[in-house]
């Protein structure tokens, strides 16, 4: 983190740790997949540019680790910008916010993760800045209270957040980009393995980084994080190449399963099927029942288990469908 300056992240299971910042893309061509948000992207970078002007605010929304910090700092390498990192839930106070946008310089891209997650308070002392570059401070107490208006330099605010839902409509309306990434296809994973791969030094043949690929549940982080446990199999088994049967191997060891589901996505789909019929069952009831916090399995699990046709979303709760009783060879 030594070239970013870092307002701090809560911990959180879903962050990348240190490694990942060696295979994490530095420019718009590294970014693998999603052409036509880069296409637009280059666009809105290059006319800022050419203005000389601060990118507009924008705002990525999508499911953890499809890449949005990695954007948010492509996006001030190519504006050849200062990165300030900050999230939601860190910003407990508006004075917090107010240090950190005072400290910004020129066209200085301020990156906030988990936005939707940011105190009302701090969040109304972000309206005027995103708009005007202002910062109202109010000095004192009660009648003798004043408010004085500070000048900021322009800065571009990057949000990103999994649920746009949560975002209050004011916050939305001033991001004057919004941008949603979707869960990647295995050939695209397979792309993100085979670089990653060059990076770590590792061999890897095309089956192998698209084996990789299609259990990745559609996200680069996992599909990083998997390359490198199974390169360690590779390095303790002595195999120089990693190729398909490296990975299937290493992968079943991992208890990751075909569809790349792992032991949790399996043991919601369990206890949906076992201990609730097939469903329907809330969301906090399953929580109790899968002992996971009820944000993880939002965030994390059941998008992907949406999104591959094994889980139901309805108004009286989760329900398994049938190809999740087909997957886990249990009778509907
Ligand atoms: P998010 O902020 O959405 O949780 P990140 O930007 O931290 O996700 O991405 C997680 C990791 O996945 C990064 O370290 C990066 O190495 C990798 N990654 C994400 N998107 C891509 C991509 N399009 N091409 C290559 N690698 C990617």
């Amino acid at each position: 983190m030594s070239e970013f300056e870092d307002g701090g992240f809560e911990e959180d299971a879903a962050r990348p740790g240190p490694q990942e910042e060696n295979i994490r893309p530095r420019s718009l061509d590294d970014f693998i997949g999603h052409e036509d948000l880069r296409a637009n992207l280059k666009v809105y970078i290059q006319a800022a540019r050419e203005r000389g002007q601060a990118l507009d605010h924008t705002l990525f929304h999508g499911n953890p680790g499809l890449g949005k910090t990695t954007l948010a700092q492509i996006i001030a390498t190519e504006m050849g910008a200062n990165f300030v990192s900050t999230s939601g839930p860190v910003l407990e106070r508006s004075g917090d916010l107010a240090a950190i946008l005072t400290n910004l310089g020129r066209n200085d891209v301020l990156f906030v993760d988990e936005i939707h997650r940011l105190p009302i308070a701090v969040e109304e002392v972000l309206y005027p800045a995103m708009e005007d570059f202002k910062l109202d401070l109010v000095i004192g107490q009660g009648p003798g209270a004043r408010t004085v208006k500070i000048d900021l330099e322009p800065f571009t605010l990057v949000g990103a957040t999994t649920r746009i839902g949560l975002l209050s409509s004011p916050l939305r309306d001033r991001f004057g980009v919004s941008l949603r990434l979707e869960f990647y296809s295995p050939e695209e994973l397979a792309r993100i393995v085979t670089r990653s791969a060059r990076i770590m030094d590792m061999p890897v043949t095309q089956d192998g980084a698209l084996e990789i690929g299609r259990r990745s549940r559609g996200t680069p982080r996992i599909a990083n994080r998997l390359l490198r446990r199974v390169r360690d199999f590779c390095l303790v088994q002595g195999k120089d190449t990693l190729g398909a049967e490296e990975a299937a191997h290493a992968l079943a060891r991992m208890d990751v399963d075909d569809a790349g589901l792992d032991q949790m996505d399996r043991k919601l789909i369990s206890v949906i099927i076992e201990h609730y019929g097939g469903g329907p069952v809330g969301l906090k009831t399953l929580a109790v029942a899968c002992s996971e916090e009820v944000r993880t399995i939002e965030d994390i699990y059941e998008p992907y288990l949406i999104q591959c046709g094994f889980l139901k979303r309805t108004h009286r709760g989760r329900m398994a469908t049938a190809k999740a009783y087909r997957h886990m060879n249990m009778l509907g």
